[in-house]
């Protein structure tokens, strides 16, 4: 298998009603996101899939969420606009785009500080 990895960031606010705490109070974070994409054939360009592809889709993906309140987003509102489903929105969003026969995204990483991040996968 080859896994290809990029990073991004952005930066927005939020608020997490249910956690008791100071992530109850609006704070914003500036999240690092990693995604990983993963797959067994390269192409004829020995290439599993170019980088700036992967970096095209997540800044598209991204820049919905940028400088916004992610509590008034319509993905998030039914469910909390935590590190964990933020990083499954982009998981989600992201496989589509980019999931063929050849290649799928693996696992995407949403780091909301240096020492902690959520990441989601699928088995
Ligand atoms: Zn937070």
């Amino acid at each position: 298998m080859y896994e290809l990895k990029i990073t991004d960031q952005f930066a927005a606010a939020h608020q997490l009603r249910e956690i008791k705490g100071g992530c109850e109070n609006l704070h914003g974070h500036n999240w690092k996101i990693e995604v990983t994409v993963a797959g067994s054939t390269l192409g004829h360009d020995g290439l599993l899939i170019d980088f700036r592809q992967i970096k095209n889709e997540t800044k598209n993906i991204l820049d919905a969420l940028d400088h916004r309140f992610l509590n008034d987003l319509k993905m998030f509102k039914a469910i909390e606009p935590s590190s964990e489903n933020i990083a499954r929105h982009i998981f989600e969003s992201l496989s589509q785009k980019l999931n063929t026969d050849d290649i799928r995204i693996s696992r995407v990483t949403a780091w909301e500080s240096d020492s902690a991040c959520a990441t989601y996968w699928m088995d």
